[in-house]
């Protein structure tokens, strides 16, 4: 039993067990799935063992799922303009052997669909996002963006108080000459909102801070929160019963 199934296994209370064998090797596959009396063959292999999986589950006569497809390949002689072997084609090529024998095939039902709506999602927060920066560049003041710069690397970081910034790096963001960066930091220190050190912004008071900036941070974070909605983990909060 390999050590990497092995480790996998454990803790399954002798549910699972590991074997190892050639992927490759269709009679292999068929053997295994018989001495171990399997009903199902979820295939997760990487697609270039697709096809051997997939013949071996319909010679052992059971029901099987697979994450990818069998590959698709160019065509021999007129790539850009015909079709060669599509995704799949190898595979419903079979189709008729497993009506025949009454069995069920679910082929490429994917990592995809979970995994790409996850990656949907992130793309529409990262929109979100940039649109909500182009909007606040265009109609928010300095002084707004400088302290919601502030406010959110705070959020970054735990709601730490010192936020390891440099005037420059504030200008960076802001897209400002560094000493107007300056300048505006300079007004929030007359106003004892915050303190300055070497690398470094010391927040005084965030409320102020956070009263001092535009909302683009707050329609971001709302946005963030409707659609990443259940991608990470949420500590649910108590409630009285
Ligand atoms: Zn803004």
């Amino acid at each position: 039993m390999p050590s990497s199934g092995s480790a996998a296994i454990a803790g399954g209370g002798g549910r699972f067990a590991a074997f190892k064998l050639d992927a490759r090797d269709e009679q292999a596959i068929t053997e295994l799935i018989r001495t171990e009396r399997c009903d199902a063959v979820l295939n997760a292999l990487d697609p270039r063992f697709v096809m051997p999986v997939f013949r071996a589950a319909l010679s052992a006569g059971v029901t099987y799922l697979d994450m990818a497809m069998s590959l698709s390949r160019p065509h021999a002689s007129d790539p850009y303009r015909q079709p060669g072997v599509k995704l799949g084609d190898e595979q419903f090529a079979l189709a008729g052997e497993w009506e025949r024998r009454g069995l069920l095939a679910l082929c490429g039902i994917g990592v995809e669909p979970g995994l790409s709506d996850v990656f949907a999602r992130y793309a529409d927060c990262l929109l979100a996002q940039i649109f909500q920066s182009t909007a606040c560049n265009a109609i928010h003041s300095i002084e707004q963006r400088a302290a919601k710069w502030i406010v959110s690397a705070m959020e970054r970081t735990n709601e730490d108080a010192i936020v390891p910034l440099t005037h420059e790096q504030l200008a960076t963001l802001l897209g400002v000459g560094r000493s107007y960066a300056s300048r505006v930091l300079q007004t929030f220190k007359a106003e004892a909102t915050l303190e300055t050190r070497r690398g470094a912004i010391v927040v005084k008071n965030r409320a102020a801070l956070q009263a001092r900036a535009c909302l683009c941070n707050e329609q971001v974070k709302t946005h963030f929160e409707e659609v990443l909605r259940g991608v990470y983990p949420t500590e649910e909060p108590s409630r009285p019963s």
